[in-house]
């Protein structure tokens, strides 16, 4: 079934100057970007997208980083995409990720791992209306 998610290439793979290797990768897996820019993120705005995170210890850390510079939020489309993007992306912990994985190839840490990737249909419902508006759908 067709589906889409939200990616963000995280401000420590952008500081990598790997955004074109990311996107690549999506593109080899059948995940079509479909709406997609760059921006960076406020710490409020960061702590907005990570609210179901906000009594976890990291939580503070994690915003941070997240505003720390520019990110890439992309809307991927293709079947099975949420899944799709998770095993290409790899384990939270790049050190516990699948060989081969964006994770594994970029991550430096746990808290910058390089990408972000939906992790549930609702999820993904909240975080694309999140970041875009229908009219930034130039693909779909
Ligand atoms: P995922 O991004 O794989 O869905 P989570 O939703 O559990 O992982 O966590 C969101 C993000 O918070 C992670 O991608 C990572 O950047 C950061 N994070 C998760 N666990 C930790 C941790 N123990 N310490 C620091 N940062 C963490
Ligand atoms: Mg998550």
């Amino acid at each position: 079934m067709s589906e889409r998610t939200l990616a963000i290439i995280k401000p420590d793979a952008v500081r990598k100057q790997v955004i074109g290797d990311i996107i690549h990768r999506y593109e080899q897996a059948g995940l079509r970007p479909i709406a997609m820019k760059m921006l960076r993120m406020t710490k409020a705005v960061a702590e907005g997208f990570y609210a179901v995170h906000r009594e976890r210890p990291f939580f503070d850390s994690l915003t941070t980083f997240m505003a720390s510079g520019p990110v890439v939020v992309l809307v991927l489309e293709g079947d099975d995409a949420i899944k799709r993007n998770r095993d290409l992306m790899g384990a939270t912990d790049p050190a516990k990720a699948a060989p081969g994985t964006i994770r594994a190839v970029y991550g430096a840490s746990i808290e910058a791992n390089a990408v972000h990737g939906s992790d549930s249909p609702e999820t993904a419902q909240f975080e694309i209306q999140y970041f875009f508006a229908s009219m930034e759908f130039a693909g779909g």
